[in-house]
């Protein structure tokens, strides 16, 4: 008899890692079944989704929206429950029914329905970086109490992910891993010079070269700061220590990352740059199903380049090799005041030059404190956070952009 479709929670349906989950899973019916869809306030998109998908949940975060949503789901005639709020997001995330939660909502506010996932011990397929950034120990503590398992949807922790032998976890130096290269497109500045950085717009910042992604990855890939979040991700999920993990341009983007063996071999994952690939291959593992992305065809290729990282130019990465370094709440000021500033940018109120500007400023002025405990990370997170928007407030960075 054929197995059930496994149920699964999206959460940040709405997004684009979402809306490319969705795309996965709907190629394969027979294997998944959506048990609910959430969004922070596009209510009509979730709709949309909920008329496709028929989940048993649609949630909103923002409780404002809900009764939009009740509205939308029963003029389309579906019997989908609205929920919505914080709690809500975290309820749909450790369902009975729900197996696999693919952990999509952008920023500090996935950190809780992601951890509420590792809790319950479901398969969580994660694409929220920020919630390993601020509390890794935490939330990789939580996975292995619970028996959860944890697969990278990043494309390049994935990648490592699939070049790794699959005992990893008893030691990267145990299972003859030398080191981890992480590859970086560099994004859409990477070959700017350091004055000409200072002008550039949120629509250049959001025009990637070889991804499509949301606003706020975008920017971070521009200032590199995602590639210092994605630093910290694989030191927590490969346990291993930044001296161990090479950051490696390579504007192409089709190896999305490689392991090097004390033997002197180099394992690389090769594909075009498409997520569905990474989101296929995390919800299937350890079998392997059609994602819908387009062969590589490596003629076409022709050539594959590799630089190593500017941190002057990038100091965004800079800083997040040092506040892994400094350990503590470190890494979630860090993460809370790039997200006030992207913020900030994206708003066109400071300059891209101006976000590390934000966060050195809060890293430098705030005391740095143990971050054994979730209140102990939430409350550094917002206290970043206010530091972080009285720095941009006060305008003390400099001349402002007009937008
Ligand atoms: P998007 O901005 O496209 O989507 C974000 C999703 O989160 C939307 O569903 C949005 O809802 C929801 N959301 C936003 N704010 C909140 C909130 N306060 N509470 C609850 N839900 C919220 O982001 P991406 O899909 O690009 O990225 C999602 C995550 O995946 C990020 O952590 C990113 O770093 C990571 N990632 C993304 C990759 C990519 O290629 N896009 C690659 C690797 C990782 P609404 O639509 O209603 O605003």
């Amino acid at each position: 008899m054929a197995a059930s479709p496994k149920g699964v929670t999206v959460l940040g349906a709405t997004g684009t890692i979402g809306v490319n989950t969705l795309d996965v899973m709907a190629r394969h019916p027979q294997l998944y079944r959506a048990v609910a869809l959430t969004a922070n306030g596009n209510v009509e998109r979730l709709v949309e989704q909920c008329r496709a998908h028929r989940p048993a949940y649609a949630v909103v975060a923002d409780p404002q929206h809900e009764g939009a949503l009740a509205a939308g789901l029963k003029a389309a005639g579906l019997d989908t429950e609205a929920l919505s709020g914080p709690e809500a997001l975290a309820h749909v995330a450790a369902l009975p029914e729900t197996d696999y939660v693919m952990a999509a909502i952008v920023g500090g506010a996935g950190l809780l329905p992601s951890l509420a996932a590792a809790r319950a011990g479901k398969r969580v397929l994660l694409a929220n970086k920020e919630a390993l950034v601020m509390s890794g120990r935490i939330f990789m503590d939580q996975i292995r109490q619970s028996g959860a398992e944890l697969l990278p949807i990043d494309s390049e922790h994935n990648a490592i992910f699939q070049c790794m032998p699959g005992d990893f976890d008893r030691g990267l130096g145990r299972v003859g891993v030398e080191r981890i290269l992480l590859t970086a497109s560099g994004g859409p500045f990477r070959a700017y010079a350091a004055s000409d950085l200072e002008a550039v717009t949120p629509e250049q910042a959001c025009a990637h070269p070889n991804w499509v992604m949301g606003r706020k990855i975008s920017v971070d890939s521009a200032s590199m700061m995602n590639k210092g979040l994605e630093l910290i991700e694989a030191c927590w999920l490969f346990d291993t220590k930044p001296d161990k993990v090479e950051v490696v341009l390579h504007p192409q983007s089709v190896i999305h990352s490689m392991v090097s063996y004390v033997d002197g071999s180099v394992l690389a994952q090769l594909g075009n740059p498409d997520m569905r690939t990474p989101i296929a291959h995390a919800l299937a593992w350890p079998e392997r199903i059609a994602s819908g992305v387009d062969p590589l065809d490596i003629v076409q290729v022709a050539r594959l380049d590799f630089e190593r990282p500017d941190m002057d130019r990038f100091p965004c990465l800079r800083l997040a090799y040092e506040s892994f370094e400094a350990g503590g709440t470190a890494t979630a000021i860090l993460n809370a005041a790039n997200e006030v500033a992207v913020e900030s940018f994206l708003e066109a109120r400071i300059r891209f030059t101006d976000i590390p500007r934000v966060i050195s400023h809060c890293l430098e002025t705030m005391e740095l404190g143990t971050a054994d405990t979730l209140e102990e990370v939430l409350a550094a997170d917002e206290a970043a956070r206010a530091v972080a928007r009285a720095v941009v407030t006060a305008g003390g960075l400099g001349r402002r952009v007009t937008a």
